[in-house]
């Protein structure tokens, strides 16, 4: 069944692209975002698609940096942030997109202004992404009262002209411009010679890229798509709605990334 729904890619290696999100995709989803690895195995399938596949891309929420560290493949795309910057293979730097860099010192004061208790003292983890700030409550002492306080909190962000993203466990305050892992899949699948595309993650963030596939296929940028959905009890249900191919976990990801 999964060999059947990747055949689009596996076809022609040389005009597909291979793009996944990494923490719950690649990595399982561990209490704290620092700790998190991606399996050794996964590693070295992703290093081998490289030499065979046209682009294969990560498209985390984290830094590219970091995603660049955590999956541990040079040759590889990165783009971080939800695609607010892209590390291309070869560069030093990403490269960040302009309307981003001009919001991230109001994100940062906004942040500041809240990050004292009673944040501090529910355990909540503040994580500076750059242009986004996290915070995390995933294993507080009381996972209800900090959601409850970030509730009022995104309320303010929104009141102040900031936006607002909920994750797994996560509330993220972002500049107030369009962001979305929407944007780094239109410029991966844009890449010369690209013709059929793949995209896996496991949370809301990865809806916006299955958005960019279909648009790419109605646009006739692309010949076929394909939208793997990695199944947790965490996820959203739309997820398993609309992929082609739903897998369990982690541990089912590395299954299609063995089938290509
Ligand atoms: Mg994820």
């Amino acid at each position: 069944m999964i060999a059947e729904a990747l055949r689009p890619l596996t076809d022609a290696p040389a005009r597909a692209a291979v793009l996944c999100d990494i923490d719950g995709t690649l990595a399982p989803i561990v209490a704290r975002a620092e700790e998190a690895r991606v399996p050794p195995e996964a590693t070295r399938i992703l290093a081998e698609l490289a030499r065979r596949y046209a682009v294969v891309a990560c498209i985390s929420g984290r830094s590219a940096a970091d995603a660049k560290r955590l999956v541990g493949v040079g040759r590889i795309v990165y783009a971080g942030a939800h695609g607010a910057e892209l590390l291309w293979p070869g560069d030093r730097t990403p490269t960040a997109l302009p309307e981003f860099e001009r919001h991230t010192a109001k994100v940062h004061r906004f942040v500041a202004s809240h990050d004292g208790e009673p944040l501090r003292g529910l355990g909540v983890r503040v994580e500076d992404k750059g242009p986004i700030v996290a915070l995390h409550w995933r294993g507080v002492p009381d996972e209800a009262a900090a959601e409850s306080r970030l509730r009022e909190i995104a309320g303010e962000a929104d009141a102040d002209g900031l936006a607002t993203h909920w994750g797994r466990k996560v509330l993220e305050v972002r500049p107030p411009v369009p962001i979305s892992k929407a944007r780094a899949v239109e410029e991966l699948v844009r890449q010369p010679n690209v013709r059929t595309a793949m995209f896996g993650g496991d949370d809301t963030t990865d809806l916006d890229a299955f958005d960019a596939l279909d648009a790419a296929v109605r646009d006739g940028e692309l010949d076929a798509a394909v939208r793997v959905g990695v199944a947790s009890s965490e996820g959203p249900a739309a997820l398993a709605e609309r992929a082609d191919l739903v897998v369990p976990g982690t541990a089912g990801f590395l299954s299609v990334l063995a089938a290509l």
